[in-house]
């Protein structure tokens, strides 16, 4: 049935790339094809026997999501529903994505092991500072007069001029995640040999008020999430996948150099300097020092192809305690 593994427990990160690649429209041909490749690297690291949790970005298919229902109350008077149930949508299609290639290659490769996705709520901070200052855009571009006609429904809603793409575009708060709610259930089916699916585009967002759970209108950052996910189930190495070879200091100027092996507290203080930037490489360098941080043996940040080579130590950005 499904075989019991002592090996190691990793938690990987699916950038945007294992997705999408540039140009794609983003069909469902595409993006199980990308998925096929992506089942391809990770089926080589359970061949070496090691136990995987895998969390992976939703930008692109949210967007898609919510202008669907966008569309669809235009067009056909249906309801919207609310950006939490949006993300929950992503985190069952592409959990059914890589169940289905990741389990093909497995079963090609005569590999018992079986993968499964658990929807993930992630528990924010009801105090977060980030909702009183939301800055992620999501959604369509607005004109000024459909704008101001969903701030009569919704007059919490905040939204941001684009100017330089004309129009108008919500912008929702990102909270810090604090606790991963279904940590349990991850944690007893890896210990049962499953491969888990979790925490999808950084989980969905709740809330706790007197005892009781929410769903809110944010997003929360897939690698800071994976952080908590990979501390809370123990693993002991948490890898970021991403689309470019590693971390850099003075990244695109004539001075970039490779990170390829730091203590936490070097990465912290290239942190601190800015070497990284906010939304893309910030996150992951933090979400890796956090994870070290929290008692982790190493964080990887490297490319998507080259995660074999990676864990061997040959590539990417390590961070180490
Ligand atoms: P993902 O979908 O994998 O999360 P992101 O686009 O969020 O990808 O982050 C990866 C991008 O971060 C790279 O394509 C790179 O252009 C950018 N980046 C910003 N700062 C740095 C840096 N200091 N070193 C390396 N990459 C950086
Ligand atoms: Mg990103």
């Amino acid at each position: 049935m499904n075989e019991r593994n002592d090996g190691e427990l990793i938690v990987i990160a699916l950038g945007g790339n294992a997705l999408l690649r540039r140009g794609e429209k983003g069909s469902f041909a595409e993006q199980y094809r990308n998925v096929e490749t992506t089942s391809r690297y990770l089926a080589d690291l359970v061949e070496r026997g090691y136990n995987l949790v895998i969390t992976h970005g939703n930008g692109p298919q949210v967007g898609a999501t919510l202008l669907r229902h966008d569309a669809g109350s235009k067009m056909y008077d249906i309801p919207p529903f609310p950006m939490d149930v949006c993300g929950a949508e992503t985190q069952g299609f592409i959990g059914y994505m890589i169940q289905q290639a990741l389990r093909n290659e497995l079963k090609r490769r005569g590999i018992d092991k079986y993968v499964i996705t658990v929807v993930t709520r992630v528990i924010v901070d009801r105090d977060d500072p980030a909702f009183a200052n939301p800055t992620k855009p999501i959604g369509p571009f607005y004109s000024r007069e459909e704008m101001e006609k969903i701030r009569e429904a919704h007059p919490e809603y905040v939204f941001k001029e684009d100017k330089a793409r004309g129009g108008w575009r919500r912008v929702v708060p990102s909270p810090d995640p604090k606790i991963i709610a279904e940590r349990h259930a991850i944690r007893t089916l890896v210990d049962a040999g499953f491969i888990v699916v979790a925490s999808g585009g950084g989980g969905i967002p709740i809330v706790e008020e007197d005892g009781r759970a929410r769903g809110v209108e944010a997003v929360i950052d897939k690698d800071l999430a994976g952080q908590r996910l990979a501390s809370l189930i123990g693993a002991s190495r948490f890898i970021i996948l991403t689309d470019v070879d590693a971390a850099y200091i003075n990244y695109g100027t004539p001075q970039q150099k490779k990170l390829t092996q730091l203590k936490v507290g070097e990465a912290r203080r290239y942190y601190e300097e800015g070497h990284f930037a906010a939304g893309s490489m910030g996150p992951k360098v933090l979400a890796a020092i956090r994870f070290v941080e929290a008692g982790g043996k190493e964080a990887i940040i490297a490319e998507l192809s080259q995660v074999r080579e990676a864990l061997e130590g040959r590539a990417g950005t390590h961070i180490l305690p």
